[in-house]
């Protein structure tokens, strides 16, 4: 007689269950914001197909093996580890990114920025754009995505995450991003930029939330500076005119509760037009500031 569960797997389904029912035992047994969308994502990932497939085939029985990846996979997103690493990309924008642990994951918040940049990047102009921290490319890859005349810099002192974002690039088919290694502004030399965007690290070192969900499996260089958190914003604040044309922009993305503190560092670092954007749920996510001097890049 065929084993009614399938062996080998941590976690053990049905192996004569049927795609809506694996999807409905695994939902079952996860937690956090959305069971069922994490148990569908990881059903696609284990059969590798997409969304449609999973809806149109749902009395399906799929093979032993694929059920016992299945498990696997339930395994690690049940132990906490992000659904993005298990399944090794996130969506970002338009674009399919590639993610590992050498990366933070892009989130949706972060798309406040890019819209912000968007909308002092004119389309049609061979504009200047860094990204300084890319990680695994969101912003400069979703920037060059719709600005395909841009030349955009992304750099990043991990090696390993640029390879990523490097990857990234190609497989979403964005030309026109170079990646370069380094700290900050040191990958950037003397040239200067119409726009300087950045998600840097920015959360308090020992925040309690540093110990909590996706964030414990994320590269801590990625998401912490300082005891305040506003190392890395410091540096970009300070450096950033430096790098910048006269009316360039820099947009920084920060903490619910540094908007005061950003607005006060782009006002000592003699930005103008300062202001805090919140994000969908009404926080301050965004700060940003333009360069004294010359006519905007339009
Ligand atoms: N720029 C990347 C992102 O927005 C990485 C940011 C980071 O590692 N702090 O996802």
């Amino acid at each position: 007689m065929m084993p009614h569960f399938a062996p080998s797997s941590t976690r053990e389904f049905p192996t004569d269950a049927t795609v809506a029912t694996l999807v409905r035992l695994a939902a079952a047994q996860l937690s956090g914001d959305d069971p069922r969308r994490d148990a569908e994502l990881l059903l696609q990932h284990a059969l590798d197909v997409d969304r449609a497939w999973l809806f149109s085939h749902a009395g399906d029985v799929p093979g032993m093996e694929a059920v016992q990846q299945f498990g696997r996979l339930v395994e690690r997103r049940v132990a906490g580890e992000p659904l993005a690493y298990v399944v090794g990309h996130a969506g970002f924008w338009t674009l399919d990114l590639r993610v590992t642990p050498d990366t933070l994951i892009p989130r949706p918040e972060t798309e406040l920025l890019v819209e912000l940049a968007l909308s002092r990047l004119p389309a049609d102009q061979p504009l200047r754009i860094a990204d300084l921290g890319t990680g695994s490319g969101a912003i400069a890859l979703a920037l060059a995505s719709e600005r395909p005349k841009a030349a955009v810099v992304a750099t990043d002192m991990s090696g390993k995450a640029l390879a990523v974002a490097r990857e990234n690039a190609r497989r979403n088919g964005v030309p026109g991003v170079v990646f370069r290694e380094g700290d900050w502004f040191v990958p950037l030399g003397t040239e200067c930029f119409d726009l300087i965007a950045s998600n840097p690290p920015y959360i308090a070192e020992g925040d309690a939330h540093l110990g909590r969900g996706d964030l414990r499996f994320e590269p801590l260089s990625a998401l912490s500076s300082g005891a305040d958190g506003l190392n890395a914003i410091s540096v970009l604040c300070e450096g950033a005119p430096g790098h910048l044309v006269e009316g360039g922009w820099l947009l920084i993305e920060h903490g619910y509760d540094q908007g005061d503190a950003v607005r006060s560092l782009l006002g000592s670092a003699g930005f103008v037009e300062v202001e805090t954007r919140q994000d969908l749920e009404q926080r301050d996510r965004v700060s940003l500031g333009r360069k004294k001097g010359g006519s905007p890049p339009a």
